[in-house]
């Protein structure tokens, strides 16, 4: 009902009522009373009834319209205050903000959501716009712009927002704006949530399927009652399973049958009680074939505590194993023979010495090295070489019985440990494994004769420990090449003290390569007949700090054991060239100096290119450089030999051969050989001119000399009936004492022959 068109009836009601009761009152009193004072009075009481009942209407009116409306107040305010209970409830903050205005209306939930205590909560749009992440802001205030234009229909977006505690949260708002009728915008409404820990959880969960995906293990996910939920695709390359296959199924498909059930309730045990698992399983790819596995297992429960899910994370350990299995025998073993290396020998060697220890027991350690093995390498290359060296091994292995093992040690040294308790075993590998090699090798076409030698140390006899037993055996082997190589040689302890020497000398004598305490000394070579003083010698000494001048036989044999002989002779090759050359410009009157040269240097090669470089250096002619190469070096190896000298000799240096007599020349080789001159071993000439013996080989030698054109020199003149006896049988030169011993430059110089004028 229109509440203006009640009030009007109910007015237009009284009007009439209150008209007809003033009208027909009046009237009807007239009528009644007939006194004027009375009807007066009547009059009166009539206005206060009127009053009366009037006041009485408009009591009970207004009464009930104050009742209404008391009601109606306190409807609503209890309604406001349940809103509000519920907005404060919410953890959502509520919003109202009137676009004309610019003025919010925030709820308290919202206070709460930017961490705002309720009375520093303003009604200002700042407040939410000042917060806004920088980052965000302007993406933010479109969207909101977009829905006030009308593009949107509804507000919808995710930002960040400054919390009063410091740090940015973030907040997911939604809301709707109120338009007017002529579609103006003039309130937006909506809700805001922080999603902070959502989005937090959100970006763990995507990182963890990031994980799940890319790993390289496999990972396995059942429910509670273990069927496969979930796999990744690590699972499948590991397995060759894809999804489709497994999915559904069980994980006891992927079991090999090589563990058996205790183990699985080993397992189920553990996972049970400790709700994790990690160890090595075997289990079976699609493809059948079985393979290890570090598994570690670990059982899922809810909030509640209840099991959800296992996983099972998982690594492929064949290649690894195969890798390990690979890099063991590689650490272990010669790559070019396949034979235990050294370290597996020293394992080898531990086990048999603790074996002997406990059943009285013993064996031998075979130290075996192959003769000038370098030859080979250097002449005919590395190639042939490893193939030589692959085929002594196996020519080695043929004499070797179970109680043997063979190793190689590097380069060309190998060695055989033997297991039995009596020497006799020892000697008699030894010789089978010397005869062994008796039989040239076919190589590359090629054939090649080669021999070993031995060193044999006993245990326990000879040593107890690895090392020693080791070292011993490489003495003897020492003793073996010392005494002429294809032999084998026992250790004794006289041979230690001899071989700890030699290392003590060889770290002294790089010391004095280092640091300059090699000297070169000359000795005068005359010619019988005139008496004239036609070259020298070059000789080297070693002034010791502490033993004084120290002479070349005690070091050389050092030297070239250790290889020293190279640096050493080439030093004292540029030395001598120096000092003729030096000697040839002050008018110094010499045919030659000559220059010794080590057999094993000569055996290396490289000699041709080094003689060059010293005259070049030095600027010295080559026809007054001799080159003296002692017998022996020249018969070992005949052949290349040879070849040296010729190439020597088209140098144009000149050469003689050394120690002539001690060497087994044959007359055949001697023939062949470009050289000028022989040296007449000291050892013939001291016993001149009595001994007859002595009388007979050099005069044997000069004939020889002579008769094949070569100039002879006789060593070690100390005595003048010594000269007189040489130069009666036609020798041509001399050198010793008699004439001068060896000395320094400076103390030579005096002597030396001068260019007249
Ligand atoms: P060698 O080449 O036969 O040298 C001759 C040796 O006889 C020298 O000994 C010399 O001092 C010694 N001698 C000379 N005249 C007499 C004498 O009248 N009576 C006696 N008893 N001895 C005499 P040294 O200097 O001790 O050299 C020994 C060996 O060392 C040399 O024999 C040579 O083979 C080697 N040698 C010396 N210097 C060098 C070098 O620079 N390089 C190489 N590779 N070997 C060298
Ligand atoms: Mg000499
Ligand atoms: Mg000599």
């Amino acid at each position: 009902m229109n509440p203006r068109l009640s009030a009007l009836r109910i007015s237009l009601l009284y009007l009439v009522l209150a008209a007809l009761w003033m009208l027909l009152g009046d009237h009807w009193l007239h009528m009644a009373f007939s006194e004027p004072a009375q009807t007066l009075r009547w009059m009166t009481t009539k206005k206060f009834v009127f009053l009366g009942v009037s006041a009485l209407l408009l009591f009970l009116l207004l009464h009930q319209q104050f009742r209404r409306q008391q009601a109606t107040l306190s409807a609503l305010s209890d309604r406001e205050e349940r809103l509000n209970r519920a907005l404060n409830v919410v953890e959502d903050g509520v919003w109202d903000w009137d676009l004309r205005t610019h003025r919010v209306y925030y709820s308290q939930g919202y206070a709460n959501l930017i961490g705002l205590p309720s009375e520093r909560l303003s009604d200002d749009f700042l407040l939410w716009e000042n917060r806004l992440h920088p980052e965000d802001r302007s993406a933010t205030l479109a969207a909101y712009q977009e829905h006030i234009d009308g593009l949107s229909e509804r507000l919808d977006c995710v930002y960040r927002i400054l919390h009063s505690h410091g740090g940015y949260r973030w907040i997911h708002s939604r809301g709707r704006v109120e338009r007017g009728a002529d579609g103006e915008a003039l309130r937006m409404t909506g809700i805001s949530r922080d999603i902070t820990r959502q989005r937090s959880n959100e970006d763990h969960l995507r990182q963890a399927a990031a994980v799940f995906e890319a790993t390289q293990e496999g990972l396995l996910v059942t429910d509670s009652r273990g069927i496969i939920v979930h796999i990744n695709p690590s699972f499948s390359r590991i397995t060759g399973y894809q999804a489709e296959d497994v999915l559904g199924a069980q994980p006891s498909i992927l079991k090999s049958g090589r563990q058996g059930a205790a183990f699985y309730r080993r397992m189920w045990e553990s996972l049970l009680r400790d709700d994790v698992w990690s160890g090595e399983i075997w289990n079976r790819r699609k493809s059948g074939e079985v393979y290890p596995q570090w598994q570690h297992i670990r059982a899922v429960r809810n909030e509640q505590g209840e099991l959800t899910h296992y996983v099972a994370v998982f690594s492929d350990l064949s290649s690894l194993k195969r890798s390990q299995h690979e890099l063991d025998f590689l650490a272990h073993h010669d790559p070019l023979t396949g034979l235990p290396n050294r370290l597996l020998l020293r394992e080898r060697i531990e086990q048999a010495l603790a074996r002997a220890e406990r059943e009285q027991g013993g064996g031998a350690l075979l130290s075996i090295d192959l003769d000038h093995f370098k030859h080979i390498n250097d002449s005919l290359g590395h190639s042939t070489g490893d193939l030589l060296i692959k085929a002594v091994a196996e020519r080695l292995q043929t004499c070797l019985d179970e109680r043997c093992t063979l190793a190689r040690l590097g380069g060309d040294e190998f060695a055989v440990i033997l297991e039995s308790p009596r020497q006799q075993h020892a000697s008699s590998l030894a010789q089978r494994l010397l005869e062994a090699m008796d039989p040239p090798f076919e190589v590359n076409g090629q054939t090649i004769y080669m021999s070993v030698s031995l060193g044999v140390s006993l245990f326990p006899e000879d040593a107890r420990n690895v090392d020693h037993l080791m070292q011993h055996a490489d003495a003897a082997l020492f003793q073996a090449k010392a005494s002429g190589r294809s032999l084998y040689a026992f250790y004794t302890p006289e041979l230690t003290a001899r071989a700890r020497s030699h290392v003590q000398v060889e770290a002294a004598l790089r010391h004095a390569l280092d640091h300059n305490e090699l000297r070169i000394y000359f000795q005068p070579v005359h010619d019988l007949l005139s008496g004239r003083m036609i070259g020298v010698e070059s000789l080297v000494r070693w002034q010791h700090p502490q033993r004084g001048l120290v002479s070349p036989s005690e070091f050389i044999p050092v030297a070239e054991e250790c290889g020293l002989i190279t640096a050493l002779d080439a030093w004292m090759l540029d030395q001598a060239c120096r000092q003729m050359r030096a000697w040839l410009d002050t008018g110094i009157a010499l045919d030659y100096i000559a220059v010794n040269v080590s057999s094993r240097l000569f055996g290396r090669g490289g000699l041709e290119q080094r003689v060059a470089l010293a005259l070049e250096q030095s600027g010295l002619e080559p026809h007054h450089l001799e080159l003296e190469i002692t017998e022996s070096a020249v018969m070992q190896n005949f052949d290349q030999a040879l070849e040296l000298l010729c190439q020597l000799r088209l140098l144009g240096v000149h050469l003689a051969i050394d120690d002539f007599g001690t060497g087994y020349s044959s007359l055949m080789r001697l023939k062949r050989m470009p050289v000028h001159k022989l040296k007449i071993d000291q050892g013939f000439i001291a016993g001149l001119p009595d001994e007859a013996e002595d009388a007979a080989i050099a005069c044997a030698v000069i004939a020889l000399g002579q008769s094949m054109g070569l100039r002879v020199v006789a060593e070690g003149i100390e005595r003048p009936d010594q000269a007189a006896f040489l130069l009666t049988h036609a020798c041509d030169f001399g050198q010793g004492y008699w004439y001068g011993k060896p000395q320094p430059a400076e103390a030579l110089l005096a002597k030396l022959p001068r260019n007249p004028g």
